[in-house]
């Protein structure tokens, strides 16, 4: 019997395990507080679990349409027109994915031929690159303005050319916290408009902008929407991280090649989980109550960061804040991270990994979707610093 495994060449030789797994592995192994990877340490509202049971006991436990259950579609239809003005249509607009990182994979892979390419605007969240060359595209990297994560429009117009399938943005924005304006927006849609390039919008922190700023969403700008696939994620918004559930909103011919992947992609999500959301949806109140909810966190936990000698960059939307580390330490990014969690016993993300040559700007994020108690006890082992 012949047992050896063929020689496998790899398709990405030097991609190693993602960092958010390293650092909870690290955080989980050292007994630190993990203020790594993005997740809540608290539960969600109890209503919303009661909600699954019910769907799950009442026998709702096969195969849903492909595309969601209708009134999970409706209900994002309505939630998407309530707060952004811009109607989908649940039957052909509107499809229901298992996470972001999913839809974001198979909106890559529906429209992103070999040779195509797809604009990113650096740092970005780690799938988007890896996505674009699994499907034969070519990455083109835009940095946001070292300091302030702006978008640089003549950078990005400089970058946009007849080859430019697409262009990811993510706002609020995961790492920086930053989010775009009005302006931006409509600087965005001036630029692509004599374009064919599409836009996917990666708007999972939707409902987590702060001090009464509205979430310029791609749906509310016509130019964009008509080009756009807008991407959320329940995970984000109601506290269940581990759900793996989320949605496409876009126009009727852009998510029919997006179904066309979807299918063959995970083909239908969780149905017990997309019946409790769509009891859950008919309130608004969670999402609405969000950006309060988390702005609290954050003065809390920007309260406490001033007793140290990082610097505080600005949290706008998400639940995520930068610090500088220069005043703190001679160490690179990454070693820091180490450091501080096995020495200090608080885990934090490297921004360079947001990067893909690894730049290091000697900024590291925390993220702040922690009960207080938990802030607390990372802000005293940080005061020591
Ligand atoms: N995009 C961004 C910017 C994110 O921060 C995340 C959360 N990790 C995702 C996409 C993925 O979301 P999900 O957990 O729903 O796949
Ligand atoms: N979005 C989260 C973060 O940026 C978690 C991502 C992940 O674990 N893949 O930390």
């Amino acid at each position: 019997m012949n047992e050896r495994t063929p020689t496998l060449q790899s398709k990405f030789p030097a991609m190693g395990t993602n960092i958010f797994t390293v650092m909870s592995a690290l955080a989980a192994e050292k007994g630190a507080v993990n203020l790594g990877q993005g997740f809540p340490d608290f539960d969600c509202d109890p209503a919303l679990v009661q909600n699954v049971t019910d769907a799950m006991t009442s026998g709702l436990n096969q195969y849903p349409p492909m595309t969601g259950i209708a009134p999970l579609r409706e209900a994002i239809s309505a939630k998407v027109e309530a707060v952004y003005g811009r109607r989908y249509d649940p039957v052909t607009e509107i499809t229901v994915t298992a996470g972001a990182t999913q839809a974001i994979i198979t909106i890559i892979l529906a429209v992103v031929r070999p040779g195509d390419e797809v604009i990113v605007l650096e740092p970005c969240y780690d799938s988007y690159v890896p996505n674009i060359e699994l499907a034969g595209g070519i990455a083109v990297r835009v940095p946001l303005t070292p300091g302030t994560f702006r978008p640089d429009f003549d950078k990005i117009a400089a970058a946009l050319g007849s080859r430019t399938r697409a262009i990811v943005i993510n706002t609020p924005h995961n790492p920086s916290a930053t989010v775009w304006s009005r302006d931006d927006m409509l600087r965005l849609q001036e630029l692509l408009a004599p374009t064919d390039a599409l836009l996917i919008s990666d708007e999972v922190y939707e409902h987590m902008v702060f001090d009464g700023e509205p979430h310029q969403s791609a749906t509310r700008f016509p130019g964009l929407a008509a080009r756009a696939f807008v991407v959320s994620s329940f995970g984000k918004t109601y506290h269940v991280t581990g759900w793996k559930v989320g949605y496409v909103a876009a126009p009727a011919v852009l998510s029919a090649e997006f179904r066309k992947v979807h299918q063959f992609n995970v083909f239908t999500v969780n149905t017990p989980v997309q019946h409790g959301l769509a009891s859950y949806m008919r309130n608004p109140r969670p999402y609405l109550e969000l950006p309060a909810f988390y702005q609290r966190k954050r003065d809390l936990f920007r309260d406490g960061l001033k007793r140290t000698r990082f610097q505080l960059l600005p949290s706008q939307g998400t639940y995520f804040q930068c610090v500088g580390i220069s005043d703190v330490t001679q160490l690179g990014e990454v070693d820091f991270c180490q450091w501080l969690t096995r020495e200090v016993g608080v885990a934090a993300i490297p921004l360079s990994a947001f990067y893909a040559e690894g730049f290091d700007q000697r900024v590291v994020r925390f993220c702040f979707a922690k009960k207080n108690e938990t802030l607390n006890q990372a802000l005293d082992r940080l005061a020591k610093l």
